[in-house]
């Protein structure tokens, strides 16, 4: 019976987005809003977690819903970290487990990392749905689930703050997609060192976070995966090949150190003052205004139909 009923969900899910068109502007953004109410449905993202992917969905717009230069380099020194740490984590929520779950999955394995369950809005149900959605995709042990293995980060009052003692605890890295900044300044307190996926140059997380990716989680966990398949030599290797010792972990640990998360925000700001420079631009021109003279004015030179392209 609850076959049956998993079946006709994702015939309905199939069917939505069938209604939309490949040529759609907006294809795309349809299709994850259809992963994130399925995920809704299926009992893995809160309520809250739809409103969440609004506001980042508003952001992506301005940033022209492309990966610019600022969130490739964040992603380079993000493989860098996690390549070149000990205990790396991935932290999953709802949302990044119902848009990229099998690209989490296929993370946690490139680079050594645990995965673990961390919910703001907190159920031993909804935990229990993500950890089965990430074991569908193949990961052999997801942690967060046990009470008896939990223990309290502190500097944080959420339901976040319990995490696994063998997990975030323990970690010396910790990827928090989609994060709340109480937790992200907890985690920088207790000494990690955090990467964060998160469409706002201006939220708490990024700003509190040693390296932001400022993108949608379903385009950048790609570019992440790949940079960290070329730091680990996985042209065939199996993720830990880079580690331990080698000069890639050096070389690593020297690009993650380098970085400058407050300069890449500044890039990420600039792509978006760039894209309303631009429509400032059309706006002038339409109300017979120098449209020209005003992009100019406002827009960095580099600025395309869609916002900066990847340097
Ligand atoms: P903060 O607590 O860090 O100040 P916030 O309170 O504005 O952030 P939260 O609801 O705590 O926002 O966290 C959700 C964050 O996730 C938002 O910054 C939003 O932009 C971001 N977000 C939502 N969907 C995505 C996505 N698909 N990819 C990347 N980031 C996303
Ligand atoms: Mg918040």
């Amino acid at each position: 019976m609850a076959g049956a009923a998993t079946e006709a969900g994702a015939a309905e899910h199939a069917a939505q987005d069938a209604v939309v068109p490949g040529s759609h502007p907006r294809a795309e953004s349809l299709r994850m809003r259809h992963r994130l109410v399925r995920g809704f449905e299926d009992g893995l993202v809160a309520a809250e977690g739809l409103l969440a992917h609004g506001r980042g969905e508003a952001l992506d717009y301005l940033l022209g819903e492309e990966t610019g230069g600022a969130a490739r380099q964040a992603c380079r020194a993000a493989a860098a970290a996690l390549c070149s740490s000990d205990r790396p984590v991935i932290s999953v929520n709802g949302n990044a487990a119902a848009l990229c779950a099998g690209q989490l999955v296929s993370l946690a394995e490139c680079t050594g990392s645990a995965l673990e369950v961390n919910l703001f809005y907190d159920s031993p149900g909804r935990r229990g749905a993500i950890a089965g959605r990430l074991r569908r995709h193949g990961a052999k042990r997801v942690l967060g689930l046990d009470p008896e293995r939990m223990a309290v980060l502190h500097g944080t009052d959420s339901a976040r703050r319990m995490v696994d003692r063998d997990g975030i605890f323990a970690a010396d890295t910790v990827v928090v997609p989609l994060e709340d900044g109480d937790r992200t300044a907890a985690l920088k307190r207790a000494g990690k060192t955090v990467i964060t996926f998160d469409l706002n140059p201006l939220s708490r997380t990024a700003q509190a976070a040693d390296i932001s990716i400022i993108d949608n989680i379903t385009r950048a966990i790609s570019v992440l995966l790949e940079e960290c398949r070329d730091l680990a030599g996985e042209d065939g290797g199996d993720g830990r090949s880079g580690r331990g010792g080698g000069a890639k972990p050096t070389a690593a640990a020297r690009i993650a150190r380098n970085f400058d998360n407050e300069g890449n925000l500044a890039q990420a700001v600039r792509q978006i003052t760039g894209n309303l420079g631009r429509l400032q631009g059309m706006r002038a021109a339409a109300s017979g205004g120098d449209g020209a003279a005003a992009t100019a004015a406002t827009a960095p030179a580099a600025i395309t139909a869609h916002g900066p392209r990847p340097e």
